[in-house]
């Protein structure tokens, strides 16, 4: 597959791929993904007043009934696509949700992505969920830009949170600029690169691109304007250029280094040239891993993979949206790829181009693209499609469950809506279902990463399928597969606090209470296999 690039690509291919730029934000919630990302807009001239995003999607939202269920929680539950142009370079932001029930989707969404912004709220620093995040950006090695968010509100110093990026991360953290003025004094920021200030001013509502202007520094006109804040900025920029820590581009890369940027998404300050520095920076699409090797994104023969399955995004057709990356060459409406799983080939009618939760249909797209197919059950999460069949993208790893319950309905008339509710959703990665061996209990059990995913199970269940559900907890946190001979298994005196079912595919699964229990099972029971679900053959 990897063929000589300077000779297979086409000029135009490589074109395109060039100017991509694939990215996810990664942030705790309430740091202001949702704000940056509608500013990205605003300064790429995708939306033209602030608002218009948010204001669009509520009304869409309105309309989807299975969206109540974030509207309630005021929480972001499904991913959506962005795709905008500007200076040249087409970007497309995928969006994460931000609640740590939702890390499973979120991680298959790092998994599509060439780079990340990772987003701090500068009074707080590195929280939670951004250290989890940014433990998957780490294992997959994508290169970080960080924005240092709300600066325009009293926070922490920023030689303190750079530090903490240092300490608590394990990344060298490199200003690329400094803010002047604290909290509500915040006026711009200094640029090491150009070595320059730039001073912004507020728009009304911050609804518009904040007005800039831009003076050399150290400029003795600055003394005046800035007063006091006039030394110690000096001061601390004498510091860091003469500290030595520069930009290593291959660092960043290697997600070791990360370019610091602050500003503030309310305020749009620092918004616009921190668009600037991410359409530089951040690299197009790279080579993926495969089972036969790397493939190049120039390379001419098509390839991509299945990372997230949504269904009924849009209430008013109901259907299932399989989101393809593209890896490889040129994707082209009605072509005919081949599916490695199903093992034949099948033909791409009505892609789609997403943009938050509106889609149009689309002729092509090029590597780093995401493709919206709708999906008559044909795709799964990982699944590979490409014009070669000798390429299999390696698979996405899954989350192992913590929390179970039992999934109880009392509409027995709804049997068939209860099954296929449960299919799609068990299909979309939303959870896992068990069932006990042989039917002695009908009920299933459902496996969830985290509890949140019950709530959207049983929401949806009622909305999409009609079926009232509720679901009783089960004190158990950990799942793993048996293998072995059956007759050992079916020998084996398990304690009491286990309990017994199998998958889908009819697999047997044990369910445990702690890691003691698991503990002690492996030890007693040396001939059989405790497998984590990506360890079944
Ligand atoms: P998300 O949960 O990360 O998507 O965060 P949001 O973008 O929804 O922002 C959370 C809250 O922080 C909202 O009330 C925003 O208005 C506010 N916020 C976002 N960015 C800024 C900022 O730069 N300054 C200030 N003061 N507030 C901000």
């Amino acid at each position: 597959m990897s063929l000589p690039v300077e000779k297979s690509a086409s000029d135009e291919l490589r074109r395109e791929v060039l100017r991509r730029r694939t990215f996810a934000i990664i942030s705790h919630p309430d740091a202001g993904k949702t704000t940056l990302t509608e500013k990205l807009l605003l300064y790429a001239g995708a939306v033209h007043l602030a608002g218009a995003v948010q204001a669009r999607s509520t009304q869409r939202q309105a309309k989807s009934d299975w969206m109540e269920l974030e509207q309630a929680r005021g929480i972001s539950i499904t991913s959506t696509m962005l795709q905008f142009d500007y200076h040249g370079a087409r970007i497309n932001l995928l969006d994460t949700p931000g609640h740590q029930d939702f890390s499973e989707d979120t991680y298959r969404t790092l998994m599509a992505v060439d780079s990340a912004v990772m987003v701090l709220d500068g009074a707080k620093g590195i929280e939670p969920q951004t250290k989890k995040l940014f433990a998957v950006c780490r294992k997959r090695g994508i290169p970080i830009l960080t924005f240092i968010n709300k600066m325009d509100q009293p926070g922490r110093h920023p030689f303190d949170l750079l530090d903490e990026i240092e300490r608590t991360l394990g990344m060298t953290a490199v200003p690329f600029n400094w803010p002047i003025g604290e909290g509500s004094g915040f006026q711009g920021v200094y640029d090491f690169q150009q070595r320059q200030v730039l001073f912004f001013q507020r728009t009304s509502h911050n609804q518009r691109r904040a007005p800039m202007t831009v003076e050399a520094f150290p400029n003795p006109k600055l003394a005046d304007t800035l007063g006091e804040a006039y030394g110690p900025l000096q001061e601390e920029i004498g510091l860091l250029t003469g500290a030595g820590t520069s930009f290593d581009r291959d660092r960043f890369l290697a997600g070791e280094l990360t370019p610091v940027f602050f500003g503030s998404a309310l305020t749009n300050f620092g918004v616009g040239p921190f668009l600037d520095a991410f359409t530089t920076l951040a690299p197009p699409p790279g080579p993926r891993h495969s089972a036969q090797g790397l493939v190049q994104p120039t390379d001419e023969t098509f390839s991509g993979f299945v990372f997230k399955i949504q269904a009924n995004m849009d209430p008013q057709h109901r259907d299932r949206m399989a989101f393809l990356r593209i890896c490889s060459g040129r994707f082209e409406k009605d072509m005919m790829v081949y599916h490695a799983r199903l093992g034949r080939k099948i033909r791409m009618t009505r892609p789609h181009r997403l943009f938050g939760r509106d889609r149009e249909t689309i002729d092509e797209a090029y590597p780093g693209d995401v493709v919206g197919l709708v999906n008559p059950g044909l795709f799964t999460i990982g699944d590979t499609l490409t014009s070669d069949p000798t390429v299999t993208f390696d698979p996405i790893p899954h989350f192992p469950p913590e929390c179970f319950g039992l999934l109880r309905t009392q509409d027995i008339s709804k049997h068939k809506q209860f099954q296929k509710g449960l299919k799609q959703l068990e299909e979309e990665g939303v959870m896992q279902i068990f069932y006990s061996p042989d039917h002695v209990r009908r009920e299933p059990v459902l496996a969830a990463v985290g509890e949140l995913q019950f709530d959207v199970v049983m929401s949806r269940l009622e909305h999409e399928y009609g079926v009232k559900t509720s679901v009783e907890r089960m004190p158990h946190t950990m799942a793993r597969w048996i293998v072995g001979d059956p007759a050992a298994i079916a020998a084996v005196y398990w304690p009491s606090d286990t309990v017994r079912l199998v998958d889908q595919q009819g697999r047997g699964v044990m369910l445990f209470t702690t890691e003691h229990l698991l503990a002690y099972c492996i030890k007693s029971n040396p001939s059989i296999k405790f497998l984590l679900r990506e360890e079944v053959a």
